[in-house]
């Protein structure tokens, strides 16, 4: 089981199966979308996530026409993203985990756009 909750608290959600993979992105949406060095992020089953509160909060930005970047409207927090040629499946952004395990990352995408201080052991 795995919980979590956008910066303010009012969305929270929660998974029914297990995190079986991490992925950083370092493309330049993921750092712009993120703030951030890049995105971590994990394919989930939709059919297994549910929001326990704060959905009225999900805003969607389409920046291409395919993909739904979801975020809280109320602080900006990303949640998950999911592409309209992938029914079920969403990628939700692991640094609003708050409960449960998540593995360390085993892919790296868009590693050209990767700054040089960030290691993986
Ligand atoms: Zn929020
Ligand atoms: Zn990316």
């Amino acid at each position: 089981m795995i919980k979590g909750q956008c910066l303010c608290g009012a969305v929270q959600y929660q998974y029914q199966g297990e995190i079986e993979n991490s992925i950083l992105c370092y493309c330049t949406d993921c750092q712009q979308a993120q703030g951030a060095i890049g995105g971590w992020n994990s394919p989930l089953d939709q059919t297994q996530f549910e929001f326990i509160s704060g959905q009225e909060q999900l805003k969607e930005y389409f920046h291409t026409p395919n993909k739904a970047r979801v975020f809280c409207q109320n602080c900006a927090s990303p949640i998950y993203s999911y592409r309209k040629d992938l029914p079920n499946i969403i990628r939700l952004r692991l640094g609003t985990v708050t409960a449960g395990n998540i593995p360390a990352p085993t892919e790296e995408f868009f590693t050209e756009h990767k700054p040089n201080f960030i290691e993986l052991s």
